[in-house]
């Protein structure tokens, strides 16, 4: 049986799909701060998936991959519904800033949200109750923080059968699992039975097209395991890690201030000992060598070279001999 999908103040029955506006806060004027949403309920029956992105303002690749699934595909024959949230924080998307700019407030430590409390809250509920809960499973895009670069993985909770479905299906070759923080999107619709996957990918402020096209793939890697699209297989991806607390990983991170030259891209494979970068100043010739602690897979480097001590180089994580091997084999992949 097909399902109407309904929301406070409305209603998108099978067949029909729907481009809201909607209100979750105010500006100072007294105006409405909105939110686009695109709702897309296919004429069979099939599971509610949600796709959001750019709840932190500055993360752009994840609004045009929800665009693109909202606006570009043919969903005749989609089976269940897509509600698509390109641009989850408004106001912090409108600035160009990661958090809600008053007082810096994280959107993505302020879920399920609670409709008495502060403006990040009361955002965070309307967004929640009637956008995320409504649904059996959910994807949220991430890019990296600014300044940095992240390869295309995903990050589950693994230990729930149904997040790590999702996980897998949608074919990255890394997933990195934890519940991950409380407040998350991703943690709290799956403690609310709305199964969610964050996907990472490239760095803040740009279209990176290869980037998203991998997405978009793993997208529809992911309705295919749902049952929500006929023709397409569900993707695998050659290899794959899945990394959880007892890994070997590690931030490294710069212990001099000073300039970064960075000798490895997001992907690539690092053997221990191998020099990562170099950190120099421009008011002395000797140099500080950061070298890889041990052999593994960077999944995210740093791209501006301006640190402070402290400041994290890269994200480097270990891989066992197999899989060493079958990532060397298949390096296209990673460096996308
Ligand atoms: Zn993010």
């Amino acid at each position: 049986m097909t399902e109407t999908f309904t929301y406070d103040g409305g209603a998108v029955v099978p067949g029909e799909t729907a481009n809201i506006r909607y209100t979750v806060s105010e500006t100072y004027l007294g105006d409405p701060a909105r939110i686009p949403v695109t709702i897309i309920n296919g004429e069979r029956p099939g599971p509610t998936l949600f796709l959001s992105a750019a709840i932190h303002g500055d993360e752009l690749n994840g609004i045009e991959i929800v665009r693109e699934v909202a606006h570009e595909w043919n969903h005749d024959d989609l089976a269940g519904t897509l509600v698509c949230l390109p641009v989850l924080n408004v106001p912090g998307f409108i600035a160009q800033e990661r958090y809600l700019p008053v007082y810096d407030r994280d959107l993505n430590r302020s879920f399920p949200g609670n409709d008495s409390g502060t403006s990040a809250k009361r955002i965070a509920d309307r967004i929640f109750s009637n956008f995320i809960a409504p649904c059996d499973f959910g994807l949220d895009f991430h890019t990296s923080t600014r300044g940095r670069t992240n390869m295309l993985h995903v990050r589950a909770d693994v230990d729930d059968a149904d997040a790590a479905r999702l996980a897998y299906a949608f074919g990255s070759n890394v997933v990195i699992s934890s519940d991950g923080p409380s407040g998350t999107l991703r943690r709290e619709a799956t403690d609310a039975a709305t199964p969610t996957v964050t996907v990472e990918l490239g760095e803040a402020h740009r279209f990176q097209r290869k980037l998203i096209d991998a997405a978009l793939e793993g997208v529809l890697s992911v309705m295919a395991e749902l049952g929500m699209r006929d023709s397409a297989p569900v993707k695998w991806p050659g290899w794959r890690t899945v990394i959880d607390g007892s890994d070997e990983k590690t931030w490294l991170r710069a212990d001099a201030g000073g300039l970064v030259e960075m000798y490895h891209d997001r992907g690539d494979i690092v053997e221990a000992g191998d020099r990562i970068c170099t950190i120099t100043t421009p008011f002395k010739t000797e140099s500080t060598v950061v070298e890889a602690p041990f052999t593994g897979l960077l999944v995210g480097v740093l791209e501006n070279p301006l640190v402070y001590p402290g400041n994290p180089l890269c994200h480097l994580v270990a891989l066992d001999d197999p899989t060493t091997r079958a990532a060397r084999a298949s390096r296209s992949e990673t460096r996308r």
